[in-house]
C-alpha cells in the first residue's frame, strides 16, 4: 500500500521514503509513505488556514453531521480497520477492533458536543450594557500522535478540534501511517471540506516543522516525555497554545486485604494486555508484605500462561512489541533491572515463533526497590516490576515516588484506604479495584507532574483546549 499526504482536499503523491512493517511478520511491508519537508507542512497549514473561516463560522450542525458520518463509517468498517491496525501496530485483533470502535464512538460523542460550544451572558455592573462570554475556535490546530493508539488518539484530537470549528493538520507516528491514512480516507469521503482536515507524513522533523509553523495556533501532542518537552518548549516560545500527554510509570497498589484472585487479574490486565504498550499500563505493582509472595507466585503463573503470538491469530493474548526498537528497549530494561538487584521471576525472553516478529514473553521482575530505573523510567512493554512494602502508608509513598503522575490504582476491600488513596495519590486518574489502564472515552483524560501539561483531553473538558474565550461588551 503506497500512502499519500492529504492536503487541501487532494491526495498528494510523492516518493515513498519510509515503510511500516508488520511486527508479527517482519517480512511483510504494510505500507510505504512519503516524508514531508517544510514545503508540505506549509501547504497543509496554508490550506487549513484558508478553510478556517468558513468552517468555524458555518453551522455547528454541519460539523456535527460530518463527525456523525465519520463515526458511522468507522463502525461499519471496524473489522477491516481492526485488522489493519493489528497488522501495523501489533495489538491483537480483538484489542485493535476495540480501539477502532472507541474511535468511532469518540466521533459520535463529539458530534453531540459540536452543538455545545456554549458561552455565557452576564449582568454587567454598569447600566445599559450587556456582557457576553463567547467560546471561539482557535484556528489551525497541529496534532502529533504516537503509534500505540494509532486511531483512538488521532480520533480524540481530531474530533473535538473539528467539532468546535478548528481546522486540522495531523502528523501521525512513523510506524503506523496506514491506520492514519485509513482514517483520513474516511474523513475525506464523509465530506470534510477541502483544507479542513489535512494529513502529512514524516518523522520527528515533520512534527517539529508543524510545531514551529507560525500559522499553527495550537499543538496537541501525545508521545514520550522527551519529545513532549521539546514540543512544549518550541510551541510556547512562539506563543502557541499547547497540550502535552506524555508517559507514565503507573503504580498499582495491592493491599493485604484484597481478594487475591481479583488483584492478580487486575495486575495481569493492566500490566500485560496490549503488550504493556499503554501509557496507563500498570507497570509497577506495589504489594503489602503479608501477601507479596502469594501474589507474585500467582501473577507469575498467570503471566507465564499468556499466549504470545501473531496479532492476527485468534488464540493470541499478547501480540508482539511494535518495533525492533521497542523490543530491544524491553530486553535492555530487563538486563538493567536484574543488574540492579531485581529478580526475573518469569519471562523476558525474545521468542522465536513460526512467524518472524518482535515477540517477547511477559516478564515479572520481583524484589525491586523504588529507586531502581525499572521503577522510575517508562519501559513500554510487557514488563511488570513488583515492590514489597510493609503497609499502606509505605505503599502510598512508593506510589507517589518518581516523576510521573498519569494513572494509579489500588486493590483493596478497605473503604478507608481506597478513599485515602483517591485523595492522596499524585495522579491524574485513580482506579479503585481496577487496572490503571482502561478509561472511558467521554470523560477527561490526563495526568499530573511529568505525565501531562496543559488542559485535559477528552469528554466535556476538550472544549477548554480547542476553544478560546472572548468577552464582548455591548452598549446601547
Ligand atoms: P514519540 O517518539 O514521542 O513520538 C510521538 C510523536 O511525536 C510521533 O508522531 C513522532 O514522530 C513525533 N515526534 C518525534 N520527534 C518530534 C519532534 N522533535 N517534534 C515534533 N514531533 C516529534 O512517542 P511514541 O514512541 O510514538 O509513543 C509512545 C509514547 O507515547 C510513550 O511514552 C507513551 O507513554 C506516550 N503516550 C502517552 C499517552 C497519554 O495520553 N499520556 C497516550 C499514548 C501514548 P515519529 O514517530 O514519526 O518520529
Amino acid at each position: 500500500m503506497k500512502l499519500s499526504h492529504l492536503i487541501d482536499g487532494k491526495w498528494i503523491e510523492a516518493d515513498a521514503r519510509f515503510a511500516s512493517i508488520n511486527p508479527s511478520n517482519t517480512d511483510e511491508i504494510v505500507a510505504t509513505y512519503p516524508d514531508s519537508g517544510s514545503e508540505e507542512i506549509d501547504a497543509a497549514v496554508t490550506a487549513a488556514r484558508r478553510a478556517f473561516g468558513d468552517w468555524s463560522s458555518g453551522s455547528p450542525e454541519a460539523r456535527s453531521d460530518l463527525l456523525d458520518r465519520i463515526g458511522t463509517r468507522i463502525m461499519a468498517d471496524a473489522q477491516q480497520l481492526g485488522e489493519l491496525l493489528a497488522r501495523e501496530e501489533g495489538k491483537t485483533r480483538a484489542e485493535a477492533t476495540g480501539e477502532v470502535m472507541r474511535a468511532a464512538r469518540i466521533f459520535k460523542y463529539f458530534a453531540g458536543e459540536a452543538l455545545r460550544r456554549h458561552g455565557r451572558t452576564l449582568e454587567s455592573t454598569r447600566p445599559h450594557l450587556d456582557v457576553e462570554v463567547w467560546r471561539e475556535a482557535l484556528g489551525v490546530v497541529g496534532l502529533i500522535t504516537p503509534w500505540n493508539f494509532p486511531i483512538a488518539i488521532p480520533a480524540w484530537k481530531v474530533a473535538p478540534a473539528l467539532a468546535f470549528g478548528n481546522t486540522v493538520v495531523l502528523k501521525p507516528a512513523e510506524s503506523t501511517p496506514a491506520v492514519a491514512h485509513a482514517l483520513a480516507v474516511i474523513i475525506e469521503k464523509c465530506g470534510a471540506p477541502a483544507g479542513v482536515f489535512n494529513l502529512v507524513f514524516g518523522h520527528g522533523d515533520a512534527g517539529a516543522a508543524l510545531v514551529d509553523h507560525p500559522q499553527v495556533d495550537a499543538i496537541s501532542f501525545t508521545g514520550s516525555r522527551g519529545v513532549g518537552e521539546k514540543v512544549g518548549t518550541a510551541a510556547m516560545a512562539r506563543g502557541a497554545r499547547v497540550q502535552l500527554e506524555m508517559g507514565g510509570k503507573n503504580p498499582l497498589v495491592v493491599l493485604a486485604d484484597a481478594d487475591l484472585e481479583r488483584a492478580v487479574a487486575v495486575a495481569l490486565d493492566g500490566g500485560f494486555f496490549q503488550t504493556g504498550q499503554r501509557c496507563t499500563a500498570s507497570s509497577r505493582v506495589i504489594v503489602e508484605d503479608a501477601v507479596h509472595d502469594r501474589f507474585v507466585e500467582a501473577l507469575v503463573e498467570r503471566a507465564a500462561a499468556l499466549k504470545v503470538g501473531n496479532a492476527l491469530d485468534s488464540g493470541t493474548q499478547i501480540g508482539p512489541a511494535s518495533s525492533e526498537r521497542q523490543l530491544e528497549q524491553n530486553l535492555q530494561y530487563i538486563d538493567v533491572a536484574t543488574a540492579q538487584g531485581g529478580r526475573l521471576a518469569t519471562g523476558g525472553d525474545r521468542l522465536s515463533l513460526d512467524t518472524p516478529g518482535y515477540f517477547i514473553s511477559p516478564a515479572i521482575i520481583a524484589e525491586t526497590t523504588p529507586d531502581m530505573r525499572i521503577n522510575l523510567e517508562e519501559v513500554f512493554g510487557p514488563i511488570v516490576s513488583t515492590v514489597r512494602v510493609k503497609d499502606y502508608d509505605e505503599a502510598l509513598a512508593v506510589a507517589n515516588s518518581g516523576e510521573f503522575g498519569l494513572s494509579a490504582g489500588i486493590v483493596t476491600k478497605s473503604l478507608a484506604h481506597a478513599r485515602d488513596f483517591r485523595r492522596n495519590v499524585r495522579a491524574g486518574m485513580v482506579m479503585v479495584n481496577l487496572p490503571t489502564a482502561g478509561v472511558d472515552y467521554h470523560v477527561p483524560f490526563g495526568g499530573t507532574r511529568s505525565s501531562s501539561y496543559g488542559l485535559r483531553e477528552q469528554g466535556y473538558a476538550a472544549v477548554e483546549f480547542y476553544t478560546q474565550m472572548k468577552t464582548v461588551y455591548v452598549g446601547d
